[in-house]
């Protein structure tokens, strides 16, 4: 089987639990302590099997095999993928089973990184995300007063890229044409890179 190790716990010594979102599943094993055992990163696609513990409700890990990216050797890129993944994890973590979305989106996005900036894929892959749960707001109404965000005004993000006025949620605000193209055709061609690193943090609140 194959998955994303979308975050790791220490339990006790060395042992770990491991949360790994496959195809259709988030499923969270138990790993033993094993001097032999190779150590399992965060983020990386995996291979692996799992076996029922014995008087457990648990799962044990075993036969771990990374697959890798060429882009997982590049360090900002790394620690961008593995942010997008503890996210992802929060947002996941009562799921047992998913329509398949996440896993396939992962994949695109792992396929992108190569080539792409890291940030700009994971920032398309959140909006994919929200509007695919139907939980993207179209950014002309504020969340926060209810009132309308005017056509040439800008256009301040909370958690989640909720719309809202700037001095609702103190916040500075984007620039309405080239947010409104970024929602509207899914990529950040538009934006510049100072918009990205804003976006970004905006993104680092969650889903
Ligand atoms: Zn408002």
């Amino acid at each position: 089987m194959q998955g994303f190790v979308l975050g790791i716990r220490k339990v006790k010594e060395e042992d770990i639990l491991v949360t790994v979102i496959t195809e259709s599943k988030v499923k969270t094993m138990y790993r033993f302590y094993g001097a032999r055992h190779s150590s399992i990163n965060l983020g990386y696609k995996i291979d692996f099997a799992s076996e029922p513990i014995q008087n457990r409700s648990l799962l044990r890990l075993r036969d771990v095999t990374h697959l890798g990216y060429g882009w997982l050797r590049d360090r900002n890129k790394l620690l961008a993928w593995q942010s997008f993944c503890l996210l992802l994890y929060e947002h996941l973590k009562e799921v047992n089973e998913h329509g398949g979305f996440y896993f396939e989106m992962l994949e695109c996005a792992a396929e992108k990184m190569e080539k792409a900036s890291a940030k700009r894929v994971l920032l398309e892959s959140y909006l994919d995300t929200l509007k695919t749960e139907g939980r993207f707001h179209a950014p002309d109404e504020c969340f926060f007063c209810g009132g309308e965000i005017g056509e040439k005004e800008k256009i301040a993000l909370a958690r989640g890229f909720l719309p809202a006025h700037e001095k609702c949620i103190f916040q500075p605000g984007f620039s309405a044409n080239k947010l409104k193209d970024f929602f509207d055709n899914g990529n950040t061609m538009a934006m510049e890179d100072g918009e990205i690193e804003a976006l970004y943090s905006v993104m680092l609140l969650g889903f």
